[in-house]
């Protein structure tokens, strides 16, 4: 298959006098050039996941177990989580990078953008040499909407938005296979978010890089992903296609949060959050962790923890969700055939 990127079992603690088990027994898959968006509430575990996946944590965070196995193009394999030292510094430049919320944090305020990109470059292509750093800067620029005189420029003489296009530029300097944003655009106003976002596209097609796009956003998500893993309390509650989960969502959470934004397309609905809140996740879970706030809870929801299971026969692999109405039969969420 088409697979590049395979997350299995991850769990993360943050240690504390009572640890937060932030993300649960995760798994996920990434194929070749697709756009996955990670969907869910600040809390759910999203960010931490994809730092696990990075090999970004630090304390308090602790993985406490997992695989996440990369595949090159010849099929060879590699558990990130096992690399150390230099390996893991060349990996995450040269096959992931990462690009954050903030643009303002991940750019240093001192020194010019070209510098920066020369940083990267004289770092892991040490035979490069100067004029083709340079130029290569420039390219980058050119390449994510940025005038290629603007290398001279400080951090603070651009837009956000521009900033946030440098991120992306030198995310992109080493030409990875795999590129994880978590709320890139989030700070952003609404006309510059979906600049980037375009563009984010188009570069994805014109390099077939692949993209683990994290958000809360999931109106933004259902439009700009292939797959789509929904997250509730550490935990993927729904994961599949995103025009099947838009179209016909099968986890009551996911039914909840498309209702909570009005339908783009159509009418304006009223506008209906989900009551009530997300449990502690320092506590044990026993049960479905959504069940609190359920409207189709039922007897085996408050004691026995729901998987992940195909939706139904013959659906694309990875179409599944976590909910007990899945297993039992004639017991279906509103909207969806038996
Ligand atoms: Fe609701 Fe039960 Fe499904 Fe959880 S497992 S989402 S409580 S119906
Ligand atoms: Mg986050």
């Amino acid at each position: 298959d088409d697979v590049v990127l395979r997350a299995e079992h991850i769990s993360v603690t943050y240690e504390g006098e009572r640890p937060t088990h932030a993300v649960r027994d995760v798994g996920f898959e990434l194929r070749r050039g697709e756009l996955l968006g990670i969907a869910g509430e600040s809390g759910c575990g999203k960010s931490t996941l994809a730092y696990a996946v990075a090999r970004m944590l630090g304390p308090p965070a602790r993985l406490i177990g997992g695989r996440v196995l990369y595949r090159d193009r010849t099929g060879a394999e590699t558990d990130l989580l096992a690399l150390e030292g230099d390996a893991l510094r060349a990996f995450r430049w040269s096959r992931l990078s990462v690009v954050f919320q903030s643009a303002m944090n991940a750019l240093n305020p001192v020194t010019t953008v070209g510098r920066q990109f020369d940083d990267i470059f004289r770092a892991h292509r040490p035979r490069m040499r100067r004029p083709e750093r340079y130029e290569r800067a420039r390219a980058l620029l050119d390449m994510v909407g940025i005038d290629p005189a603007r290398v001279r420029a400080y951090p603070h003489e651009l837009s956000g938005g521009m900033r946030q296009r440098v991120v992306i530029a030198m995310a992109l300097a080493l030409e990875p296979e795999i590129v994880i944003m978590d709320e890139p655009t989030t700070a952003l106003d609404v006309v510059v978010q979906r600049e980037i976002l375009d563009e984010v596209q188009r570069l994805r097609d014109d390099l077939g890089f692949s993209v683990v796009f994290i958000t809360h956003d999931l109106s933004l998500l259902l439009e700009i992903s292939d797959r789509l893993a929904v997250m509730y309390a550490g935990s993927i509650v729904e994961y599949g296609p995103a025009e099947r989960i838009a179209a016909d969502p099968a986890h009551p959470y996911t039914q909840g949060l498309l209702r909570s934004f009005p339908d783009l397309a159509g009418e304006r609905r009223a506008l209906r959050g989900i009551p009530g809140s997300p449990p502690d996740l320092r506590d044990a879970l026993p049960g479905c962790p959504f069940a609190a706030r359920c409207d189709h809870a039922f007897e085996p929801c408050g004691t026995e923890t729901p998987t992940l299971v195909p939706l139904a026969p013959g659906l694309a692999p990875g179409t599944s969700a976590a909910c007990h109405l899945h297993a039992v039969a004639g017991l279906l969420p509103e909207g969806r055939q038996p």
